[in-house]
């Protein structure tokens, strides 16, 4: 937050009446601040680099690359592994356990449609047996649209004086060599959540704000300083689908969004513009504030809002919902992410958000993953997966079991043991190291028994998923690794009061 453009939007939210939050994935979404980015060391940490990049050497994880998994192998109603193409082969892995497909909200549909699972009819409109008719397959689909509200700057301070190639050189060196400067930012450095209007329950209005005036892509640019803020109503009303084009693996879905078919859609936006205009009209932008470069104070009524929406809005690339979980008709996932009607398959990724998360959707997308490691890779369901998740203290008790296993009963006589010979010390020690020393014993044994099974930690077991030969995609498998993470993950959510 080196440039005082950033500190100015968010002193301009405050000023506009939203408030500061200090952190938005808390328990305050609304306001302004900081945004959090996913990046380590200078460089964007994705999910290859922060989960799989640190199991590669276990014995129990194998990755397969440049492979396109073409279809499930169904045995029945049973998921019994994947058949990939890889080097112009067809090859097929079996799964001890389960499948998980984890292929995006694109590729996922497409996957459970080419193995036979999805809309009886729409199979067979492309010869494809059907499995399992699961009308809810490829339905759904969500996106997040945004457009640009742009300003002049009148002082030259943006980012708008970096896009010359040798400035640009300067960026590209300071970070290749020393992992300094803009090259280690998104730039979207600040941002804010707001509601649309009275008697909305959360935020639905998102603001990314940027210190220069530039297309997302870099592809043309304000000419002058300049500054920006990604406009974006998270919560549409609008659902679009992916079918198959044809039943070949390598064809890619057909996908419509139906972007703006809801009136809200466009209402929101619409709100969200005006709403916009008066966060730039605050005092804490008056020493950078110059003209409105786009849409332009022509763009007042709705119908000419409508119209510049109409051209330039364009995606955030958050596609989410066409597996959606629940337990109605047009669910395709149960509460535990597996596909109704199947057994051993799960989905697990965006495609399983009943609705688009009011955010960003990378991070809860990695808690989808997490989640589901650390329950759905420890609870065994032997006896069909319709079963409700089992939340009593006796799942609790069995699931700490496999957790951390008892040690073995010489060990525990050790244990036993270990106290009497104490007896000759202080009394405080003493009873410390009562407590302490089968729990020591305890841990030692869970880690031998995590060594035997060729797991680097007791609770890696969560990461059963990524066990060998058990069917994951390649790619597919990024979250489960960090199974022993999601304790995390779950006490961050549960101090959340808005819903994702
Ligand atoms: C350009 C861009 C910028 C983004 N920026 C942000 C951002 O700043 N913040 C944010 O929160 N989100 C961002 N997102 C969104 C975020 O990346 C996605 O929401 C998230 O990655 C979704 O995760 P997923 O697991 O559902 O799908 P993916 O991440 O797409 O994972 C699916 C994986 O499956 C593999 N796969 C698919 N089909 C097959 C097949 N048949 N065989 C083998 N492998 C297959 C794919 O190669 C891929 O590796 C951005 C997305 C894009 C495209």
């Amino acid at each position: 937050m080196k440039n005082p453009l950033y500190r100015a939007f968010i002193k301009a939210g405050e000023q506009a009446g939203y408030g500061y939050t200090e952190d938005y994935n808390g328990y305050r979404q609304e306001g302004f601040g900081r945004m959090d980015m996913t990046v380590r060391d200078g460089v964007r940490c994705s999910t290859a680099m922060a989960y799989l990049k640190p199991a590669m050497n276990r014995p129990n994880l194998d990755i397969q690359t440049h492979a396109l998994t073409t279809r499930v192998i169904m045995d029945g109603k049973t998921a019994v592994g994947v058949e990939y193409r890889q080097g112009g082969k067809t090859l097929k892995v079996r799964a001890r356990k389960e499948v998980i497909l984890s292929a995006s909200s694109f590729n996922s549909p497409k996957l459970l449609m080419l193995s036979g699972i999805g809309p009886a009819d729409h199979l067979k409109e492309h010869g494809i047996e059907v499995v399992h008719d699961l009308p809810g397959v490829g339905q759904n689909l969500q996106d997040h649209l945004e457009v640009w509200v742009q300003q002049e700057c009148t002082q030259k301070i943006t980012l708008n004086s970096w896009l010359g190639p040798l400035a640009k050189a300067w960026i590209g060196a300071n970070w290749l060599f020393l992992k300094r400067g803009l090259g280690t930012s998104n730039q979207f450095e600040s941002n804010g959540y707001i509601r649309s209007r009275a008697g909305m329950k959360y935020p639905d209005i998102q603001f990314h704000f940027l210190a220069g005036a530039i297309a997302y892509d870099g592809s043309s640019a304000f000419k002058g300083h300049g500054f920006q803020v990604h406009l974006g109503a998270n919560k549409p009303k609008s659902r679009g689908w992916v079918k198959l084009k044809s039943a070949d693996p390598e064809a890619p879905p057909e996908i419509v969004f139906n972007y703006f078919a809801e009136e809200e859609d466009k209402e929101a936006f619409r709100a969200g513009l005006r709403w916009t205009r008066e966060i730039f009209a605050q005092p804490a932008l008056d020493e950078y504030r110059g003209k409105e470069v786009s849409p332009g104070p022509d763009v007042q009524t709705d119908e000419q809002i409508d119209q510049w929406l109409a051209e330039t809005a364009e995606t955030a690339y958050h596609p989410a919902g066409s597996c959606r979980m629940g337990t109605d008709a047009m669910a395709v996932v149960d509460p535990e992410c597996r596909v109704h009607g199947v057994r051993n398959l799960r989905v697990v990724d965006s495609s399983i958000m009943p609705t688009v998360t009011n955010g960003n959707l990378n991070a809860p997308t990695i808690m989808i993953g997490e989640k589901a490691a650390a329950r759905g890779g420890l609870v065994h369901h032997a006896d069909g997966h319709q079963r409700q998740p089992q939340r009593t203290d006796d799942h609790d008790r069995r699931k700490s079991r496999r957790l951390y296993p008892r040690p073995h009963p010489a060990a525990q006589r050790r244990a036993q043991l270990r106290p009497r010979r104490l007896a000759k010390q202080p009394t405080r020690q003493r009873s410390r190291k009562k407590r302490l020393e089968p729990r020591g014993l305890w841990e030692l044994a869970c880690k031998r028994k995590a060594g035997k099974a060729g797991r680097q930690d007791p609770r890696g077991l969560v990461g059963a998923a990524v066990r060998k030969g058990s069917g994951i995609l390649p790619g597919a498998s990024l979250p489960f690794a960090g199974g022993a993470r999601s304790h995390k993950v779950r006490s961050h959510k549960a101090g959340s009061r808005h819903p994702q």
